[in-house]
């Protein structure tokens, strides 16, 4: 096999996480950074599964409690997220009601479920594959915070609706759980150790 699925260990180094300087294995701490060197983060897969469910968890009272509530004159109304897109739509805004439906639900699942098929298996692959995984870490982290959009146009929309008098508009209990849910899943994502989709390789290609 290739020397790219060759590891750090396998010549007696390790990496710092932070700095990225190589150090013989068995050293305590990076001697440019002084950070507590680990060979990989510490119980990552099973950090990183826990928070994973905990924002799967999260994401029902996200979805099913109302994210606002709107009062005109004496009438009110409380919208859940994709009833709250719903209405976006038939009102015409269709590039608000496709923009928050990415951030409130297609980012979201597709991160979570990323990050559950990253964690879940530990079967051996092959190059092409880690580099795909690899790929599917670094777009789920990248997207990640885009998804907190949805609390910002809902403050916004507070905030400016206020203002004209006639409509209020309230935030509902799902921006809390909304929130936490976002903030959970880039915990999850910074718990997973990524070396973790490369070290499968190795498992295969010990011999090499
Ligand atoms: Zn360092």
């Amino acid at each position: 096999m290739t020397s790219s699925a060759k590891k750090a260990w396998d010549a007696g180094l390790q990496s710092c996480h932070v700095c990225q300087r190589l150090e013989p294995l068995g050293t305590d701490h990076c001697s440019r950074c002084t950070t507590v060197l680990k060979v990989r983060k510490p119980y990552s897969r099973q950090r990183t599964l826990a928070l994973t469910s905990t924002a799967s968890l999260l994401m029902l009272p996200a979805h099913l409690l109302p994210i606002m509530r709107t009062e005109t004159l004496g009438d009110s109304q409380e919208n859940t997220i994709v009833g709250g897109v719903l209405t976006l739509w038939d009102h015409g805004s269709y590039p608000i009601a496709v923009l928050i439906f990415f951030a409130s639900v297609t980012v979201p699942i597709g991160k979570l479920s990323a990050l559950f098929w990253l964690v879940w298996s530990d079967k051996a692959i092959d190059l092409d594959t880690a580099h795909r995984n690899s790929r599917l870490f670094h777009l789920a982290h990248w997207v990640g915070p885009w998804s907190m959009v949805d609390v910002f146009v809902v403050a916004i929309l507070v905030g400016l609706v206020q203002l004209s008098g006639v409509l209020q508009i309230y935030p509902g209990l799902a921006i809390v759980s909304f929130a936490a849910m976002v903030v959970t899943t880039m915990l999850a994502a910074n718990a997973f150790d990524e070396r973790l989709i490369w070290d499968r390789v190795k498992a295969q290609d010990g011999q090499s």
